[in-house]
């Protein structure tokens, strides 16, 4: 119970010291920045409070039995590698994710950037699938596909792993070119890291794009799978057998 009530404390104290912060840093400017200041803590304030009001609205829906086999440990069905990008969440693929997902996040879906977390998943956890969604209006993607040399050190090292072909970031075609593409070089990846668990039939390689945007004209937030184990053409992708036919 105690530790339980000095994390929350832990949480809570975050703003709090975010605010003294501010206020130092507000003594020093004029009234204009101070007036800045207070906004901007009113505006964390906000977050905080939402965030703390959804997280007891999430404790109260769900008692003891809910959380009694996670306590246990976990068994989930698929690795997911997808962007940290804010438009993208578990929901829009999966009702139930808790315990069913496990999720790789990092900005433009990369499996090098983050590539201790998806051998765990499919290593350790051994989860049948590893699925890669790209999306729709990728910031990462279109960062890649022009000049970035000027952006903080480790953004760049995190840009440089996008091979992309596109150019034209402002070209909408080009640039779901490039998330499609960015897509099939990490399941290439994969199917090269992975290949003795393709091989022995344990593992499954699938790459997606998450359409917010319906760019494919087959409904906003669409999850459309383009790659499966390597093979990109519809016809094959079909013929996997895999996808529900209705
Ligand atoms: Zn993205």
């Amino acid at each position: 119970m105690y530790k339980l009530a000095k994390t929350c404390f832990a949480v809570l104290s975050l703003p709090a010291f975010l605010f003294a912060g501010q206020a130092l840093a507000a003594d020093a400017h004029d009234a204009h920045s101070s007036a800045a200041a207070g906004n901007e803590k009113e505006q964390i304030r906000a977050i905080v409070k939402n965030l703390v009001h959804d997280n007891q609205s999430f404790v109260n829906a769900n008692k003891a039995a809910h959380f009694a086999e996670h306590i246990k440990g976990q068994k989930p069905r698929a690795t997911v590698v997808t962007c940290s990008d804010s438009r993208v969440h578990t929901h829009a693929l999966d009702k139930d994710p808790e315990g069913d997902l496990f999720m790789v996040r990092d900005i433009g879906n990369q499996i090098t950037t983050a590539e201790g977390s998806v051998e765990y998943g499919v290593r350790h956890l051994h989860t049948p699938l590893l699925l890669v969604i790209g999306h729709s209006a990728c910031g990462a993607v279109k960062a890649a596909m022009g000049d970035y040399s000027s952006i903080e050190a480790p953004i760049k090292r995190e840009l440089d792993t996008i091979k992309v072909p596109g150019k034209n970031a402002d070209d909408n075609k080009e640039v779901m070119t490039s998330v499609e593409a960015n897509v099939n070089n990490q399941v290439a990846f994969a199917m090269e890291k992975f290949a003795a668990e393709v091989k022995a039939g344990k593992l499954a390689v699938m790459g997606g794009v998450y359409d917010f945007r319906n760019d494919y004209n087959l409904g906003h937030g669409k999850l459309v799978i383009t790659n499966i184990n390597g093979d990109t053409d519809p016809a094959k992708i079909k013929a996997a057998g895999i996808l529900p036919t209705k």
